[in-house]
Parts: C-alpha cells; sequence; structure tokens
C-alpha cells in the first residue's frame, strides 16, 4: 500500500478508536431542549408544532402507559401522504388521525414499520453508529430507566449529522490522514441517480423518494445541471394545515416555502478528499453532498450514511483478520 492508503487507514482507525471510548451522551450539547409529542396529538397539529419549533422530527410519548413510542420523523408524513393517495375519499379521516395512528397508517399502505432502535447515552458511541448503519435509522432515540421510577425516559436523539459533527471537530489530527480522492474511495452514489425536475409536481419526488428509498432527490435542468435538492423535510411545510390537495403543486412552488434558515445545499467534486468533506461539516449543517462536475452538471450525491458506513466498516474485516 501507497504512504496514502497506509495514511488514510490511520485516520479510520483513530475515528473508530475515538467512537469506542466516547459515549452517545458525550454528542449531547451542555444544554438543549427536547421537544416531546403526546401520542394523542393529531397529526395535523404535530406539523405545526415541528415548524414553530425549527425541528424535523420529535420523539412520541404514550401517556397512558408512561413508555416512549418511537420516534416521529418525515418518514411518517410521507406516510400518511401514501395514504391519501391510496384513499382519497378519506380526507376528513386523515384529519382526525393521531399520531398513534401511525402505525394503522403503515399497516394500510403496507410499508413495514420502522424498526424502534434505541440506545442507552452511556454506551459506546460506536454502538449507536453500528445500529444507525444496521437499521438504516438517521437518527436514534438515546431512552435511560429512571432509577426511582423504573420509567423509560428519552434524553434526547441523535442524528448521522450530529455525530459527524461530533468527529469532524474533535478529531481533526484524523480527518486530517484522510487524503484520498472520493473518487478513489468509491464514496457515494454515482449510477441510477434519482432526479426530478422543477416542473415536476411535488408529489412525484415523494414517490420518488419512496420507491428508491432515499432522503433526497437533485432538481436538475434539461442538460443535468442541478439547481436544487428536494429533501424529505421539504414535505413537511408542503402539507401543514392539512393541505393534502396542493401537492400536485410544482417543486420550484414547493422550495419557495423553506424556512428562512435554510442551510443550503453543499456540492463537491470527485477529486475533493474526505479531509475537505470533514472541513465542510465541521463548518456547516450538511446532510449530503451534491457531487458536480466543473460545469455543475450532476455526477453523484454522497449522503451521510455513506460517509458514516466508510468511516466505520471500510477495511474492517482486513482488521479483524490482522487482530484475531
Ligand atoms: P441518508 O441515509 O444519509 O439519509 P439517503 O437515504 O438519501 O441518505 O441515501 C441512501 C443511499 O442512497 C446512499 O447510498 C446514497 O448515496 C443513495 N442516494 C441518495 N440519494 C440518491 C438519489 N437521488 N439517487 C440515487 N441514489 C441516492
Amino acid at each position: 500500500p501507497s504512504a496514502l492508503d497506509r495514511d488514510q487507514m490511520q485516520g479510520l482507525r483513530g475515528i473508530r478508536e475515538f467512537l469506542k471510548v466516547r459515549t452517545s451522551y458525550d454528542v449531547l450539547p451542555l444544554s438543549f431542549r427536547l421537544v416531546v409529542l403526546d401520542n394523542d396529538l393529531l397529526i395535523k397539529k404535530s406539523l405545526n408544532i415541528l415548524i414553530q419549533n425549527g425541528i424535523v422530527s420529535a420523539p412520541l410519548w404514550d401517556s397512558r402507559n408512561s413508555t416512549f413510542a418511537g420516534l416521529l420523523t418525515s418518514t411518517d408524513y410521507i406516510n400518511v401522504i401514501q395514504y391519501y393517495c391510496q384513499f382519497p375519499d378519506e380526507i376528513d379521516q386523515v384529519d382526525q388521525f393521531r399520531l398513534s395512528s401511525l402505525r394503522d397508517i403503515e399497516r394500510a399502505i403496507g410499508v413495514l414499520p420502522l424498526e424502534t432502535v434505541s440506545v442507552h447515552p452511556m454506551r459506546p458511541l460506536y454502538e449507536a453508529c453500528r445500529r444507525m448503519l444496521k437499521t438504516r435509522a438517521r437518527r436514534i432515540p438515546l431512552v435511560d430507566v429512571d432509577d426511582e421510577t423504573g420509567r423509560e425516559m428519552v434524553v434526547s436523539v441523535i442524528t448521522q449529522y450530529r455525530i459527524l459533527k461530533f468527529i469532524a471537530v474533535n478529531n481533526e489530527k484524523h480527518t486530517i490522514l484522510l487524503k484520498k480522492p472520493v473518487r478513489d474511495i468509491g464514496l457515494g452514489t454515482y449510477t441510477n441517480l434519482a432526479t426530478s425536475t422543477m416542473n415536476s409536481s411535488v408529489l412525484d419526488v415523494i414517490h420518488l423518494m419512496v420507491k428508491h428509498n432515499i432522503s433526497a432527490v437533485p432538481i436538475v435542468d434539461e442538460s443535468n445541471k442541478v439547481l436544487n435538492v428536494f429533501e424529505a423535510v421539504d414535505v413537511i411545510p408542503c402539507i401543514k394545515g392539512g393541505a393534502y390537495d396542493e401537492l400536485t403543486s410544482s417543486v420550484g412552488d414547493a422550495l419557495s416555502k423553506r424556512a428562512e434558515e435554510f442551510p443550503g445545499i453543499y456540492t463537491c467534486s470527485e477529486d475533493d478528499r474526505l479531509d475537505a468533506i470533514f472541513d465542510t461539516i465541521r463548518r456547516s449543517r450538511v446532510h449530503r453532498l451534491i457531487v458536480v462536475d466543473d460545469d455543475n452538471r450532476l455526477r453523484g450525491i454522497i449522503s451521510l450514511s455513506d460517509i458514516l458506513k466508510y468511516v466505520l466498516l471500510f477495511g474492517e474485516e482486513e482488521d479483524d483478520i490482522r487482530a484475531g
């Protein structure tokens, strides 16, 4: 192996060691607030609460049994939209759905319920990462048990983004070693990309995300230049107030409804290296990188799960063999 390969492997091992000695709890800021929603809340109202609080997900609480009832995410709203598409005559009923109906909605549209994984905050962060990759969960609730009452408590939720940010901020001496271009390490997806155009309807893009099981669709023009990206979380403002009939409007219209604080689209080239990507993560709120050529034409997409997978698993087996 070249010096470049050796450095790269050393950087990855350094990060993995770091993830094994830190806990999920370490990722949390010193002070934070957590919005937890009661399972009895109307789905329609939950949208407003997320929007007002500037969040895209929240843990659910079953107050009858005093238990954690799963995580509400944009996937749940996409399920409701699919339900509405399959049973358009039931719009009055859709309006009356509560968060506790989400499981029934999954059953009605025939999607498999997402595995509700949670981790204990004091377990190694490495474990939370492996769980995320295994279940494809983009966020994991940290659930503890109260010593006195024996009841579950949701401490917080950690996301892929938070973990990668934590790595970026605390591991510069390791990330700096990651000097191989993304082209050489095959980071991201470059074939069969699902894309859409500004004139497509929001509904078309949602169906595309469901079909490919992805959380973002690049919006391109006729020469494949990247104009924007429609994300699963963009669905939330679209159906605010139960306006499901507006989903037939165009992607262009929907994207103009984005909140002021929208962090923007991040692009990179195939010649960029992971050290530069970690710099971007350190500085900004990145949820994926769109890989473009010099003319801003779409080449590929690097999701946070692609990065997390590479950082955790690349060369793992070889390592195991050597260690064993
Ligand atoms: P994440 O799990 O980080 O939210 P995604 O669900 O968007 O990311 O991505 C899952 C996988 O699908 C990744 O390997 C990613 O490279 C790939 N992918 C993401 N968006 C697209 C797309 N529009 N077309 C094809 N593949 C995609």
